[in-house]
């Protein structure tokens, strides 16, 4: 989502004149787009922060401190504010998510020999109008952040109070700019949200065409799941309606989608993406923990029952499905048996991918306010190992099955560890998987590009990577 929303600054910026520039010691604006999800994140930034300075304190031409801002945006911004222009006279001017076509203004400030910030959250900002500048970019995977915001309030998370409510973006706004990506050649979209799912264009006309699929206008979560916001009732179009019409866009174009929260699947959503083959068959399913009484304390919305059943259908409606999620560790009054129900979870669903951590408290939460933050450090960190030896002994297990097996992937690029001497290309499958080979000198390897689809087959597994081999190039 940080790299997405760069992608909107650096198109605001250019509209003002500015342009990028490699090197941070040639800058005379320096931004940091930030994250406060964890404490972690925030110290990283800090230090950034603090190298900054003594970069500019250092720099051979003397004139350049003056001449230098340094600005932090996003998430950190939103919750700390002026604390950041308070200390050690690191940052000239803050900007919050949602103020970032106010950053020149800021800038202007700043020119002036102030300090600036404007940390406003907005009820509509969606920044549909502003086409990111994808300076990153391979020319072959974009991301589109399609809805901002959460409404959620899980009793442990900072978002909702850095991100503001949820808004989406219109789908035509959204589909036109799929297609213009199309008529670039890009393969792959990644559509964006804090809760990617929950996406919901309010000002669709029923009248305009919806996805078949909808069993009736209005919402539908995955039965067993709670939306804390009743405000979910109501006309437009809803996230399976743009997933239908943005699949339709090209066919070459592999759809895939991030971060979802489980309430927001209904099965009509995972029967669309089984039937259409470029909706990507891999998804996240965020589930924090394995325990209900720990789910409760959270409020997920969802006991571990919900979330199995969940799994287990989506399993069955999309065959070869990869799944991934997240975990927290620790939480307020964990208890040793509840952190073994999050390591039976680990057990019964052989995630292929996991973000795990340990719980750190985050300002305005529900669980700051109202629960003790009382797992001592040693115990959450061997509970955060035993839950990264379950997950990883099980990711390597499941991967066994993968030898043998053919999939189709899409070529990103030479791997990092490519040499002129020994050439390898990687790509991923639409389940998510890393694949890697070896570019031979015959006729196939030779013609394979990034951006191509080849057939390959899996020679070797390992839980990070499948090493393959290409058998067939498919848009020749
Ligand atoms: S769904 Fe919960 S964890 Fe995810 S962003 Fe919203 S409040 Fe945070």
């Amino acid at each position: 989502m940080n790299s997405s929303d760069s992608e909107i600054v650096a198109s605001i910026m250019q509209s003002s004149g500015y342009h990028r520039v490699e090197q941070p010691e040639n800058a005379n604006v320096l931004m940091f787009n930030t994250c406060a999800v964890r404490e972690n994140a925030e110290q990283k930034v800090w230090e950034r922060l603090k190298k900054i300075k003594s970069m500019l304190d250092h720099h051979p031409d003397r004139r350049w401190r003056q001449r230098a801002s340094v600005g932090v945006l996003g998430c950190m911004a939103e919750r700390l504010k002026k604390k950041l222009l308070e200390t050690d006279r690191l940052v000239d001017f803050v900007a919050g998510p949602d103020a970032y076509r106010d950053i020149p203004n800021l800038l202007n400030t700043v020119e002036s020999g102030q300090k600036a910030m404007n940390v406003q959250l907005s009820l509509d900002e969606t920044y549909a109008d502003v086409a990111p500048v994808r300076y990153d970019g391979n020319g072959i995977s974009a991301y589109i952040s399609i809805m901002r915001g959460c409404n959620n309030m899980c009793s442990y998370c900072v978002v909702p109070f850095t991100r503001g409510r949820e808004r989406s973006r219109t789908l035509e706004s959204i589909v036109n700019e799929v297609k213009d990506l199309s008529a670039k050649g890009y393969r792959e979209i990644t559509l964006l949200g804090q809760n990617v799912n929950s996406y919901w264009d309010q000002t669709f006309s029923e009248g305009s065409v919806l996805c078949p699929k909808r069993i009736r206008a209005g919402y539908v979560s995955y039965p067993g799941f709670n939306n804390i916001y009743k405000s979910r009732h109501g006309s437009g179009a809803r996230f399976i309606d743009l997933l239908d019409q943005v699949s339709a866009v090209d066919s070459r174009i592999r759809i895939r989608f991030t971060s979802p929260h489980p309430k927001d699947f209904p099965p009509q959503l995972l029967q669309l993406i089984a039937e259409r083959p470029n909706l990507c068959k891999s998804l996240h399913m965020p589930a924090q923990s394995g325990s209900t009484s720990v789910l409760a304390r959270m409020r997920r919305g969802y006991t571990r029952e919900a979330y199995m059943q969940l799994i287990e259908e989506a399993q069955k409606t999309i065959p070869g499905l990869s799944i991934s999620t997240d975990i927290i560790t620790g939480f307020c009054g964990e208890t040793e048996e509840e952190h073994q129900e999050t390591l039976s979870l680990l057990e019964e669903v052989k995630f292929y991918q996991a973000f795990m951590y340990a719980y750190s408290e985050r300002s305005h939460t529900h669980a700051k306010h109202n629960m003790p933050d009382d797992v001592p450090q040693e115990i959450k960190s061997r509970r955060l190992q035993e839950i990264i030896d379950t997950f990883r002994k099980n990711a390597a297990e499941s991967c066994l099955n993968e030898l043998g097996k053919e999939h189709v992937v899409l070529i990103d690029g030479p791997s990092k560890r490519s040499s002129p001497e020994m050439p390898q290309l990687v790509g991923r499958t639409c389940t998510n998987k890393l694949c890697v080979w070896d570019v031979k000198s015959d006729e196939l390897n030779l013609s394979l590009a990034p951006g191509d689809y080849v057939k390959v087959k899996v020679l070797d597994a390992n839980a990070a990577t499948l090493k393959v081999q290409p058998l067939t190039k498919l848009n020749a």
